[in-house]
């Protein structure tokens, strides 16, 4: 099972095997919050994904069609918990590999800047406004440090803000610099009628159904996300393509031979 990640996606991976077809993975959501609703506090997997991306997106610097996600969720908590997380994995995480590899970037002839919480928070409709549709790379070059965006209208799982019907309670981290966006997450649906509901009007109820049979009277309250590796290496070293940080990169629209 797989969600809809999104529509750069040009189809879903198959494979057969012992006579089952399967879908390779491009997310860890689903099974991220049915373990965390069968009793794991937190859930962290470092995540092969195969996203079939359209050929057009190797040009943006960003795309694979195979690389690793770091796919968290963590049970009963709220979008500020998350923040707070992430927050804190970035000062650890990157002033650690500042530390150490000192030599490194005085040869890329870049300095990583450890940013200080909380993080600017703005929400996609501010930024909609301020730099219209295509708001990612405009709002991201205009920042130092890396900021949140809140409120997409996406997933069938992202949770509706009770107090605001039509807004959501889910996020994207973007980069700074042009990097764009860094990570996605949320908190969770839990209820299986709204659920049911949302996969019915994007036409998918019957594709769900053993996942929704799985579920059904057992979601409890969670939050989350998952953030490419190879994406914070790429804004880490300041490489202007993804294809830079990764060894044997498997760029969309380029031949593979290894
Ligand atoms: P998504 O579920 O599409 O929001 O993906 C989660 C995160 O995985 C993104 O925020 C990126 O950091 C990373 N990611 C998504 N698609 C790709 C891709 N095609 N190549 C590299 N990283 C990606
Ligand atoms: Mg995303």
């Amino acid at each position: 099972m797989i969600p809809d990640s999104n529509s750069s996606v040009l189809k879903v991976g198959e494979i057969e095997y012992l006579g089952e077809r399967y879908k390779l993975t491009q997310s860890m959501i689903l099974h991220k919050q049915f373990a965390v609703s069968n009793g794991l506090d937190k859930v962290v997997v470092f995540s092969p994904n195969i996203r079939l991306e359209r050929p057009e997106r190797s040009s943006t610097g960003r795309h694979l069609f195979e690389f690793t996600q770091v796919d968290f969720e963590v049970a009963h908590a709220r979008k500020e918990d998350i923040f707070r997380l992430v927050e804190d994995l970035i000062k650890e995480v990157w002033g650690w590999i500042s530390r150490v590899c000192r030599d490194e970037f005085g040869l890329l002839n870049r300095r990583i800047r450890i940013p200080t919480s909380p993080l600017k928070v703005y929400t996609s409709h501010d930024l909609m406004e301020r730099y219209g549709k295509d708001w990612e790379i405009k709002a991201s070059l205009a920042e130092k440090h890396p900021f949140w965006v809140l409120c997409f209208r996406r997933e069938f799982y992202d949770r509706e803000d009770p107090a605001r019907p039509g807004h959501f309670l889910n996020y994207d981290l973007i980069y700074p610099e042009g990097y764009g966006e860094a990570l996605s997450g949320g908190e969770r649906e839990t209820d299986i009628d709204k659920i049911r509901k949302r996969l019915k009007e994007i036409g998918k109820e019957k594709e769900y159904q053993e996942y929704l049979d799985l579920v059904e009277g057992k979601l409890i309250p969670s939050a989350g996300g998952g953030f490419g590796v190879e994406r914070m290496l790429r804004y880490l070293v300041g490489a202007k393509h993804i294809r830079e940080v990764r060894l044997f990169p498997r760029v969309p629209g380029e031949r593979i031979i290894l």
